[in-house]
């Protein structure tokens, strides 16, 4: 099997429930949305995925990608433009990459998000090849960064199942869905953004919780809107409110005021240490 991989690189998990953990990220390539509108006065859509897409045959890496202040922060992980920089690896050749990475050459406390991109697309078909190889076999704990739109399939769920359920301990894995929700500040309809069932359902193979992305006011009134919707439906997990912010100026103008939101309310706060720490620079 084979996966199309946008990025690989070690890193300190900067954001949600494993803030902090060194982690293996597995940036896939293809997303189903854009989420142009981050960053931007409402109802406008950013062009510089656009515009650097248009030059994207200067670029020959990831590391020369410029960083954008709006719009989509990976944009290169989904945009058809830099396909090209992201190459179709076998599962095999994968698992070695990580390996050569991982700072004892095996598993140890380390933790693996698979990302992108959306991650849940076609890929799930290969997840399983790819997490089942024998030197993947000290990894404990994987985080699926999604955006909630994506159902599991009903053979990667059979596979997720075994791990939840396993009677003998070494071979659980703890699962985790970090849901970045998308509210109207990233240009997506609510229609095709907010599915609370969809969420619900990752409920059963892991443990689930909705990161929501604010720059303002209505944001986070979104945001109550769709936490409504989610607990209707069922949903049980935890709720993070996280600043917007790609690049360290628009982060430094609003973490402070999102923190100060998510503890007037009993939410969750995420940073993104990726952010003051690396200046969010790709392979970080
Ligand atoms: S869902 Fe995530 S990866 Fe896809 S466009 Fe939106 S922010 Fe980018």
């Amino acid at each position: 099997m084979k996966i199309k991989i946008a990025e690989l690189f070690y890193s300190i998990q900067g954001e949600g429930r494993y803030m902090g953990v060194p982690s293996v990220f597995l940036r896939v390539f293809g997303c189903n949305f854009k989420c142009a509108g981050f960053g931007m006065p409402r109802g406008e859509l950013s062009k510089e995925a656009e515009e650097l897409a248009e030059v994207s045959h200067m670029f020959d890496k990831y590391e020369e990608l410029p960083l954008v202040s709006t719009g989509c922060d990976s944009y290169a992980s989904w945009h058809p433009d830099f396909k090209n920089l992201s190459p179709m690896l076998t599962t095999d050749a994968i698992v070695e990459r990580i390996i050569e990475i991982l700072p004892h050459g095996e598993w140890r406390d380390e933790h693996l998000v698979i990302t992108g991109g959306e991650p849940l697309l076609g890929w799930q078909r290969a997840y399983p090849d790819l997490l089942s190889h024998p030197k993947m076999q000290g990894l404990k704990e994987i985080t699926f960064e999604t955006n909630g739109t994506q159902e599991i399939s009903k053979e990667f769920g059979l596979y997720l199942h075994t791990w939840a359920h396993h009677h003998d301990k070494d071979f659980c894995r703890e699962i985790t869905f970090s849901v970045s929700a998308k509210l109207p500040c990233s240009g997506e309809k609510w229609e095709e953004a907010i599915l609370p069932k969809v969420v619900c359902d990752y409920e059963e193979y892991g443990t689930a919780y909705l990161k929501f992305v604010i720059a303002t006011e209505q944001d986070f009134t979104d945001a109550e809107h769709a936490i409504a919707v989610y607990r209707k439906q069922g949903f049980t997990g935890h709720v993070y409110l996280m600043p917007v912010g790609g690049v360290e100026t628009v982060y430094a103008m609003n973490n402070r005021n999102v923190a100060l939101l998510a503890m007037k309310h009993g939410l969750r706060y995420s940073d993104r240490l990726q952010v003051p720490l690396f200046k969010n620079e790709w392979g970080t």
